[in-house]
């Protein structure tokens, strides 16, 4: 920006768009380019901890927590006076210090009495971690070296985290009192949950006969979407789908192809062209047409692997976030809660590769394949 020749007043400027004011468009680059930047920040190692968290037997809304404790996005008060909310930021467990997700989880004195009290006897104030992101990694990396994916260790210290964080909930919003014994009763919960998802994951393998413990597909709400009648299970017809679009012509290509195990004299792949008006909405026609065609042979499930996370992000919300795709993810939700089990996967790229190519066959050749 040029500097003013005379004397000007100071005024509000908003560098991402070339008027100087907001707007939500600009906005939202601006969030999904820092969140990017963020994403890039972390360290070989830092994404390998991720992979590993991702890996873990736990329930699916610990995941989320650490998630958010790693990149500092849990709506302690620091974070929320960070955002401009107005809040008075002292911690609610101890009255003295600023509540930022350090002090809470790890240095005041209530979380000290925890870490040292509960069975994984952890001085949590010890020196050597410049953040709590660092310090939750140590332990969980070197519980998860020493006892292997089924120690209980990492789990424990996961639920202590969680415990920690509910009390401090408990105490901000429902005014309850206790120390130390509450949060330990707190972490005592967790755990108990977390038992029973272990159990209902055994259980659910046992009784769709499939012990191959790769097969079972990731939690909700991370890459995943549930649709059908029944939202625990998912059915064993997999189908992959691809979308291929043309943005100059709009010109729009579908693939979907049955993925092993099937008759062979029965027809297990297709494709169509049309136009469409994004990669998004592409990808969303592949997706309900696959589903289709799968309700004609009578099928009463289907897994749909795809490699687009923002169809699953648009899918998890009932009223939908883009607006564009609103009325094809209405039908996508609609002919999904026809089936006994609906899931939406997200793959890799690779795994969907043959829809890719028929996909833009059908694109390019302007012409079904049936
Ligand atoms: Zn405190």
């Amino acid at each position: 920006m040029e500097l003013p020749r005379s004397m000007e007043d100071d005024f509000l400027y908003w560098k991402y768009h070339p008027s100087g004011k907001f707007t939500v468009k600009t906005g939202y680059y601006f969030l999904t380019k820092r969140q990017r930047a963020e994403h890039l920040d972390l360290s070989l190692e830092e994404h390998s901890f991720v992979k590993l968290i991702w890996k873990l037997k736990i329930l699916p809304k610990w995941k989320i927590f650490l998630w958010k404790l790693f990149h500092d996005r849990i709506v302690v008060k620091r974070n929320l006076a960070k955002r401009g909310i107005q809040v008075e930021e002292t911690c609610v467990f101890c009255g003295e210090d600023e509540e930022d997700s350090q002090h809470l989880f790890r240095l005041c004195n209530l979380a000290k009495e925890v870490w040292e009290n509960g069975s994984l006897a952890i001085c949590s104030d010890s020196t050597g971690f410049d953040s709590l992101r660092e310090w939750i990694q140590y332990y969980i990396l070197l519980f998860y070296s020493e006892d292997g994916k089924y120690g209980t260790r990492s789990t424990k210290f996961i639920a202590t985290l969680w415990g920690l964080w509910k009390m401090r909930n408990a105490r901000s919003f429902n005014g309850a009192n206790g120390g130390i014994d509450l949060a330990l009763e707190f972490v005592n919960l967790a755990m108990r949950e977390q038992e029973t998802f272990c159990q209902n994951i055994r259980e659910s393998m046992e009784n769709r006969d499939n012990s191959r413990e790769d097969s079972y597909p990731p939690p909700p709400g991370f890459n995943s979407v549930q649709l059908g009648k029944d939202r625990s299970g998912f059915d064993d017809f997999i189908v992959g789908v691809d979308g291929s679009w043309d943005k100059r012509t709009t010109r729009a290509g579908i693939g979907w192809v049955a993925m092993g195990g099937n008759n062979e004299n029965e027809v297990s792949e297709g494709g169509k062209y049309g136009v469409a008006t994004s990669a998004l909405h592409c990808e969303a026609w592949a997706c309900l047409e696959a589903m289709k065609w799968a309700k004609e042979k009578g099928r009463q499930g289907i897994l749909i692997l795809l490699d687009s996370i923002m169809l699953i992000n648009n899918l998890h919300d009932q009223s939908g976030k883009d607006i564009l795709i609103s009325w094809i993810a209405k039908e996508i939700r609609e002919v999904g809660a026809l089936f006994q089990w609906c899931t939406i996967l997200k793959v890799q790229r690779d795994q969907i590769q043959r829809a890719d190519e028929i996909a833009r066959k059908c694109r390019t050749s302007l012409s079904n394949y049936m």
